[in-house]
């Protein structure tokens, strides 16, 4: 039987509400400050064009050693002017995306309100969305083979513009108490569209199955992330026969692997992984689903590379100094 207690995280907050597990940021808010300085360092004055900015230890300014310019490291980065400290962002966005924790039980674990932590988690996974090309490009990386590409349908019970449910945010009192299911008006379908090839995975959400407007994008951008596509391996869906790209298709009512070996595995795989993080969010806005599928596959593209919470880091700031 379902019910609305959470899949998982009940026993984890006995852990953090016995002081058992404690978060430290620090490491983190290191981490991040090595990084930005060493960028800003390389950076020449937007004022008065000098090469280099300076960047002290201990202090948070970025300074023009020429004119009166001046800044904070974390300047036009979500961490700017915020009242987390940037370790505090890093930890909820990887327990927000790494792990199947709501954000209610994130908020539980670290402590401050649930609005902000919600909002810094969206404003950190825009910034991760948008910067993860611009890093992946740079993570050497040799991405070969087919391009997996499937689709499945997707109910979004969209907040329509509304805040999220607050659920279980009540420390001492019952959860069930505090608990209210969310029961807004059901959302549209959309169709989410997975590419995989290699290490990378990407996903977007689609209003159709049309492959011009619906099932292309996604291919594309995937072609961008590992160029030359190479063949592209489907399922028999007959949108995907228009396609120019190289490709086969795997009828699944013949089989999941074709007699020439093509089958969509990995995407088939990528959604058994994707559904139940989707599922923890009790319902999602097209655009919030659409978002939080594309963040969850460039996460997995980085964690299958094994990339080191530098490239994390990286996605989340780059866009900051382009
Ligand atoms: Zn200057």
């Amino acid at each position: 039987m379902c019910t609305d207690r959470p899949a998982l995280g009940e026993m984890l907050e006995y852990l953090v509400t016995l002081g058992a597990i404690e978060f430290r940021p620090e490491p983190l808010d290191a981490i991040v400050e090595r990084r930005l300085k060493a960028i800003w360092a390389a950076r020449s004055c937007p004022n008065c064009g000098e090469d280099t900015l300076q960047a002290l230890d201990g202090s948070d300014r970025i300074w023009c050693g020429r004119c009166d310019w001046k800044t904070t490291y974390t300047r036009g980065t979500p961490f700017y002017d915020s009242e987390l400290a940037p370790g505090e962002f890093l930890i909820a966005f990887i327990l927000y995306a790494d792990t199947l924790l709501s954000i209610n039980q994130i908020a539980f674990l670290l402590s401050p309100s649930y609005k902000t932590l919600y909002d810094r988690i969206k404003e950190t996974e825009t910034a991760f969305v948008r910067g993860f090309p611009t890093v992946w490009e740079r993570i050497s990386q040799t991405v070969g083979g087919p391009t997996q590409v499937d689709e499945t349908q997707q109910v979004c019970s969209g907040f329509k513009g509304k805040e999220p449910p607050r659920e279980g945010l009540n420390r001492g009192g019952s959860p069930e108490g505090g608990r209210t299911r969310w029961t807004g008006e059901q959302g549209d379908e959309v169709t989410l569209v997975a590419a995989c090839r290699d290490v990378l995975r990407v996903v977007s959400a689609a209003e159709g199955t049309d492959y011009e407007d619906d099932l292309a994008p996604v291919i594309e951008q995937a072609a961008d992330l590992s160029q030359p596509l190479g063949e592209v391996w489907t399922d028999g869906l007959p949108a995907y026969q228009g396609m120019e790209h190289d490709h086969r298709y795997v009828v699944h009512d013949d089989g999941y692997v074709s007699d020439q070996g093509v089958h969509t595995n990995q995407a088939e795989c990528l959604w058994s992984l994707l559904q139940p993080w989707l599922a923890k969010f009790r319902g999602l806005s097209k655009q919030g689903l659409e978002q939080a599928a594309r963040t969850y596959g460039f996460l997995r593209s980085l964690n299958l590379t094994r990339a080191p919470v530098h490239a994390l880091i990286d996605c989340v700031v780059v866009n900051a100094f382009r």
